[in-house]
């Protein structure tokens, strides 16, 4: 059980490198279509300006007053020529980064689907697992309820001084709980099964196994 928030954790991990890797993606698509808008931009101002340099020409006073604006228009030209080639790089960018974003964004989905399985089955497993203690510490409290109170007290005072264990087998003439050997005197008693025979170095209830 302890096992489940661990691997939890490891998925989690790994759905959120998914939407990492994703949004990397989608960032990516999206500087390319705002790059790609400004060239928009830069070519409506280019042809305002050209139609601006256009109009200019029929005004001009002199020869080379009008060889600088069709110098000027040229260069212009040439300027909105090259944003609308980056323009259509970046449309091509686009597409590529909007394909692998697709990828991403149905590698993530399955990561968060998995991840949400996960989940539930664990948490179908916490509660399987809590219906069985329910179950066992109350056949526990049913069986402690036909035990003698003194024996019971016994018990509970042992169980709580020594670590969660109260009683506790003899095997090889050995107390299973410290590991010091049982008298023979007091193996013949825990053998007799007609008392409570606690071990001389620990305290603890002695039973044979086997016997009930
Ligand atoms: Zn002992």
């Amino acid at each position: 059980m302890e096992s489940i928030p661990i691997e939890r954790e490891k998925r989690q991990a790994e759905v959120d490198r998914a939407r990492a890797a994703h949004e990397a993606r989608v960032a990516v698509q999206r500087a390319a279509e705002v790059a790609q808008r400004e060239t928009e931009v830069a070519i409506k101002q280019a042809d305002a300006d050209l139609q601006k340099l256009e109009g200019r020409l029929n005004t001009v006073k002199n020869n080379a007053e009008y060889q600088a604006t069709l110098l000027q228009m040229e260069s212009l030209r040439r300027e909105r020529g090259s944003y609308e080639e980056r323009g259509l790089e970046l449309l091509d960018d686009i597409e590529t980064a909007k394909t692998v974003a697709v990828e991403s964004a149905a590698l993530l989905e399955e990561k968060e689907q998995e991840f949400r399985e996960f989940c539930a089955e664990g948490e179908a497993f916490v509660a399987e697992k809590r219906g069985e203690l329910d179950a066992l510490t109350e056949q526990l409290r049913a069986a402690m309820a036909d035990v003698d109170v003194n024996v019971r007290e016994l018990y509970e005072r042992i169980f709580e001084a020594r670590g969660g264990m109260g009683v506790v087998a003899v095997e090889g003439n050995t107390c299973t709980g410290c590991y010091t050997s049982v008298p023979p005197n007091l193996l013949v008693k825990v053998q007799a099964g007609s008392a409570v025979i606690q071990c001389d170095a620990c305290q603890r209830i002695l039973y044979l196994p086997g016997s009930d």
